[in-house]
């Protein structure tokens, strides 16, 4: 969609005079991070990862590659090509948003989205083709990655915790990437967010890895970024936790798709199959998925809060599942006292308003 312009560029810049929340924009690429800030996103909240690892070519290779690997070594080098496509995607993005935060999720995938859709037999040719596996030990790693579960499977940062290879090669390309842009005069505020933490002893992992990894980059090229750390609190454990996990965390950022799911008991891919009845009965008054549950989901998230900043006074909160564009939603995160909501950036004029609108309401 075209920037916003003209004379509804000056009205919401009257606007942004009343709003207290930030509005940052979910955005997986330069040139969603460029549209976002045409419309005024003052950062971006999520960069969902999993995403730049697909894309055609020697790409989506090395990606096949890193998932059939059966060992570490096969795993590090089909990182190492993976790596430079990262960090040349990490730095369109902060070019884009050169003095606004950029927060980069380390990868969460349900495994099950890398493989290649379509016919088993030409699937298994194609795999062993890119991997140089024969036929039968591509059909035997297909089989060891499906999950009965996906979305409470091996993703988040359950990956990066088993193959910790992974996480390095991430931290090292958000880092390159911000050491290069900086040096040519940018202003760059690289945040790195872990995925799915349900217990601080995961959180304590990936901090300790993204540390060490950063030591080593800012080493060997010679100069230093300042970057933070938090975490994503979309498991209802983590927002029981929150005064332990803040310990470790400068930032929370409420995944209320994965809160919501979890907190309900609804998946998200199959939500469809009830919800009409549920909506026509009056079991349920809106899509939870779309409507922040503010009776449930949100008690989860005032009480992270609340035990978050009672650990740490100054600790960063915002929200980036899709209830950060629905109006409803966003006078809810206003009135709980969080710093930013962060949406997809054709919504950011919407949050804007809605924003605003919950300033004067409340
Ligand atoms: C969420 O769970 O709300 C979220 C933002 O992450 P994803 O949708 O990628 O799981
Ligand atoms: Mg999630």
């Amino acid at each position: 969609p075209p920037a916003i312009s003209g004379d509804l560029d000056k009205f919401m810049t009257w606007v942004d005079e009343f709003r207290r929340l930030k509005v940052l924009a979910n955005a997986d690429t330069p040139e969603d991070a460029k549209t976002a800030r045409d419309n005024g996103a003052e950062g971006i909240g999520l960069v969902r990862t999993e995403h730049m690892f697909f894309g055609t070519g020697e790409r989506i290779m090395a990606v096949r590659r890193m998932i059939m690997a059966a060992d570490t070594a096969t795993r590090e080098a089909a990182l190492t090509d993976l790596l430079p496509y990262q960090r040349e995607d990490f730095e369109g993005i902060f070019r884009a948003m050169d003095g606004c935060p950029v927060t980069i999720r380390l990868l969460d995938p349900p495994l099950h989205e890398f493989l290649p859709d379509g016919d088993l037999d030409e699937i298994v040719a194609m795999l062993s083709a890119d991997t140089g596996a024969d036929e039968h030990e591509v059909v035997e790693r297909i089989e060891k990655l499906a999950e009965i579960n996906p979305m409470l499977g091996f993703r988040g940062c359950r990956l990066a915790i088993t193959y910790p290879e992974i996480g390095r090669m991430q931290v090292r390309a958000i880092l390159e990437a911000a050491v290069a842009v900086q040096a040519e005069g940018k202003v760059v505020i690289p945040d790195i967010m872990v995925p799915l933490v349900g217990t601080l002893e995961e959180l304590r992992d990936q901090t300790a890895m993204i540390r060490e990894t950063a030591k080593a980059v800012f080493e060997e090229k010679g100069a230093e970024v300042a970057y933070r750390i938090g975490t994503m609190i979309e498991i209802p454990r983590a927002a029981l936790m929150s005064d332990q996990i803040a310990t470790e965390a400068e930032f929370f950022s409420f995944g209320t798709n994965d809160l919501t799911q979890m907190t309900f008991g609804y998946s998200r891919d199959d939500v469809s199959k009830f919800l009409p009845t549920y909506l026509e009965r009056g079991i349920l008054k809106h899509d939870p998925f779309q409507v922040l549950d503010q009776a449930g989901v949100g008690q989860l998230i005032e009480t992270s809060v609340q035990r978050g900043r009672a650990t740490r006074p100054e600790l960063k909160v915002g929200i980036c599942g899709e209830h950060g564009g629905d109006p409803s939603s966003v006078d809810f995160f206003h009135r709980k006292d969080l710093d930013y909501v962060s949406c997809s950036p054709f919504r950011v004029p919407i949050a804007r308003l809605a924003a605003a609108q919950a300033a004067l309401n409340n």
